[in-house]
């Protein structure tokens, strides 16, 4: 698609808006229009409508940041063409007011589009993103910012959220139908969603929620982490860059080029913003809570793992040690502690070896690795330390380690920081139980009431039923990696906001929807 073809494109929706196009214009508000080679598509804004100003003041002045923008990484580094991103600005703004105001013009803009193009934009952001060189190129990149998690592991986070994230299809509509007529409940959009994004799925978070906010008809403004802004922005440019060539509304996923906290507490504050999404730690999911705006929260999980003497030893120690060294151990989800009835936890100590687990006996050693490890007051990870992996740490032991080992495995008691505290690195205490019936109490109390994921290996159903039961948890694995949770190798959809404290769940497009009835009386009913 070229230039004219994308200020065409863009023309068109805002003639369905009421603006219109044509030499007799008045205003030149093309995002084209400082190119000299390209006719500028000109915008008439009519002066009886406020919203097609709006349109022409935030498409000129997006216009003009693009030229001034230098921190934005290039889209064409991985096959996106310049010239599209300049059209929009690739949905980045100077600051947060503007970011959230040209969202909200998109999303009226948006509301008018019908169901197949929200399909067809769903569309094309999956074939935009699938393509392995994107895939890989945003992996690497979120890898060498935020010195978290691995390359491979992440290629297969991104691919799922592409592909796995469920689109428009999410939406069905509820119909009731008598004498009195037709009633329809609909999932309807919210309009301007704040998404604040975290730095351990920096790229399939953004991915995952643009799928599902646009499906449902929203439009986005992102406040990612700072810590994982440059992979972030060029995920959100790609994606306007995308939806520019497919003729969408400009400006349907906005940002800052700065995020930080000042501009998260801006968005979480603007009145035009109508629903918070946090995907984080504490803090920031307490804050959207008590925002007093519609608020889901995504939060921090602390995932036991319970094997008992009835499970495939075997099968569970690869499945635990796949689990919890996937992506060094950055997914909410991944096993952070186990708790293993001491009939058979020297047969799964043994198998864990077989499958990439280092064993760390000699307690000295524990010692010093608490001591790397952990924040100076014992209470959470030193943040250097989280997402790297297990080689690496031990190394920092003076340990050398095969090439191919994946976790730590140490065996310590049920109060160890360790155990209590989520750590997001490669690091399994083992903690011996008498039964099952004790595990399953501690697996209760170590969860921490943050209904996030549990896990268990065992082929007892009274007892795996007991477990899933009792725990409350928004995801329970029987008999598997965590993330067959997440649908890698497990049944389901997938998500990377996972609504364990607000109770949505694995959240998809009908979560950032609002239900509304559409009453037709005495008529439209067949039957
Ligand atoms: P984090 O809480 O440090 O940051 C998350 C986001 O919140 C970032 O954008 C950050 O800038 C913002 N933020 C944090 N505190 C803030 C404050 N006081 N004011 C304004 N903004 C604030 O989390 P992180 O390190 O990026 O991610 C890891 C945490 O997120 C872990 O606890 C993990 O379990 C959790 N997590 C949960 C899910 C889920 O679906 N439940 C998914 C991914 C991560």
């Amino acid at each position: 698609m070229n230039d004219l073809e994308i200020s065409q494109a863009v023309a068109n929706i805002l003639g369905k808006y009421g603006a219109t196009t044509g030499s007799s214009a008045t205003s030149s508000a093309s995002p084209t229009s400082a190119n000299a080679d390209v006719a500028p598509v000109q915008v008439k804004a009519e002066p009886e409508d406020p919203i097609a100003k709006m349109v022409a003041q935030i498409l000129s002045e997006t216009t003009a940041q693009s030229a001034s923008r230098a921190t934005v990484p290039a889209p064409a580094s991985i096959g996106f063409s310049a010239s599209a991103a300049d059209a929009s600005n690739n949905g980045i703004f100077s600051h947060m007011d503007r970011a959230i105001e040209a969202a909200h013009i998109a999303q009226r803009q948006y509301s008018l589009c019908s169901m197949a193009d929200r399909a067809s934009f769903i569309k094309g952001i999956r074939d935009a993103f699938s393509q392995q060189p994107v895939l890989e190129q945003l992996s690497r990149m979120a890898v060498e910012e935020t010195g978290m998690g691995n390359f491979h592991d992440k290629v297969i986070k991104n691919r799922v959220a592409v592909l796995q994230t469920p689109g428009v299809e999410d939406l069905v509509t509820q119909a009731c139908s008598g004498d009195s007529g037709l009633t329809l409940v609909e999932y309807s959009a919210y309009g301007v969603i704040g998404s604040i994004t975290p730095t351990t799925n920096p790229t399939e978070t953004i991915i995952c929620n643009a799928i599902g906010m646009l499906a449902a008809g929203n439009c986005v403004v992102f406040s990612p982490h700072p810590r994982s802004k440059q992979v972030s922005l060029l995920a959100i440019a790609m994606i306007n860059q995308k939806l520019a060539e497919l003729g969408a509304p400009a400006n349907l996923v906005t940002t800052v080029e700065q995020p930080s906290i000042d501009s998260t507490n801006q968005l979480m504050k603007h009145p035009k913003v109508r629903m918070l999404v946090a995907t984080g730690g504490p803090a920031i999911v307490n804050t959207v809570m008590s925002s007093g705006k519609k608020a889901i929260g995504a939060g921090a999980g602390n995932p036991p793992v319970v094997v008992d003497e009835t499970a495939n030893i075997e099968k569970a120690a690869k499945d635990i040690v796949n689990g919890c060294s996937f992506d060094n151990n950055m997914p909410c989800v991944a096993e952070k502690e186990l708790l293993v009835v001491d009939q058979v936890a020297d047969f799964l100590i043994h198998y864990m070896k077989k499958n990439g687990a280092y064993l760390l006996s000699d307690r000295a050693q524990i010692q010093k690795l608490q001591d790397l490890v952990l924040n100076e007051k014992a209470t959470g990870p030193n943040t250097a330390f989280v997402g790297k992996g297990a080689v690496y740490i031990l190394e920092k032991l003076n340990i050398s380690a095969p090439a191919d080992t994946k976790i730590i495995l140490l065996e310590t008691d049920k109060t160890h920081p360790f155990v209590v505290h989520e750590l997001m690195m490669p690091i399994l205490p083992l903690v011996r139980v008498d039964n099952v019936d004790a595990a399953i109490d501690l697996a209760i109390e170590l969860e921490q009431g943050n209904r996030h994921t549990a896990i268990m290996h065992s082929t007892n159903v009274e007892k795996l039923t007991k477990m899933a039961k009792l725990i409350q948890t928004t995801i329970f694995v029987k008999n598997g990696p965590s993330y067959a949770g997440l649908g890698v190798g497990g049944e389901g959809y997938t998500t990377f906001t996972i609504a364990g404290p607000t109770g949505e769940g694995l959240t998809s497009a009908k979560s950032f929807a609002r239900m509304r009835r559409c009453v037709m009386v005495e008529s439209l009913n067949i039957r």
